[in-house]
């Protein structure tokens, strides 16, 4: 499925701030959250809905309302700057965190916790900010498919080709929406030019 990349002047002027190294982490929670606001819409632009009937204070109307819910897959920790933008967006959506830890020897995903609801009736957006290897996104996919997710999008900040092509060859079926595709990983698996460590700028950390 191919990647969308927001093609949005806000979501450049966003993006821009949460590049800069010297935005401080409570600017770039606040970037990070509103961004989020144009990825999510974006990763639900193509949910089916359905016709409600409604009375406007003038008269009777149909409506429209989405026919399915929204589970929304933080992925531990860097998914966190998004997770406010979905539920401000669905606040009945429901939650699920996946912990994962990159190897930084081998950039190999590393499990230390899961919990998800109910995901079959679901969209299901993965929270995955950095799509750097590929590997962690990867990983959350297969336990969201293995607990009945089929209906995933991921939602991502900052992509890489090489991260990219992992999805698109493991997960040809998900789609990714991004607000940029960068230029590549660097030796570190560090996005170039990217904007650091999603988690260290959300939170503070060295
Ligand atoms: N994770 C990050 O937070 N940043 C990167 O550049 C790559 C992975």
């Amino acid at each position: 499925m191919p990647i969308t990349i927001l093609d949005h002047p806000l979501a450049a002027d966003l993006l821009t701030i949460l590049r800069n190294k010297q935005t401080e982490p409570s600017e770039f929670r606040q970037i990070a959250e509103r961004l989020g606001y144009l990825l999510v819409a974006e990763a639900l632009s193509d949910m089916k809905t359905e016709q409600i009937a409604i009375e406007t204070p003038l008269e009777p109307t149909m409506g429209t309302r989405l026919r399915r819910p929204v589970v929304a897959v933080a992925v531990l920790r860097a998914g966190l700057g998004l997770l406010q933008s979905v539920l401000t967006l669905v606040p009945d959506a429901t939650i699920g965190f996946a912990g994962v830890q990159r190897n930084e020897e081998t950039a190999e995903p590393m499990e230390y916790y899961t919990k998800f609801p109910s995901l079959g009736a679901a969209r299901v957006l993965i929270l995955e900010p950095m799509l750097a290897t590929g590997g962690s996104l990867s990983w959350a996919i297969d336990k969201a498919k293995e607990s009945g997710g089929k209906d995933i999008v991921a939602v991502c900040v900052v992509a890489a080709p090489e991260g990219l092509a992992v999805i698109e060859d493991r997960h040809p079926d998900v789609r990714v929406v991004a607000a940029t595709l960068d230029r590549e990983l660097n030796p570190h698996f560090y996005i170039a030019p990217g904007l650091g460590d999603m988690g260290d700028r959300l939170f503070g950390t060295l």
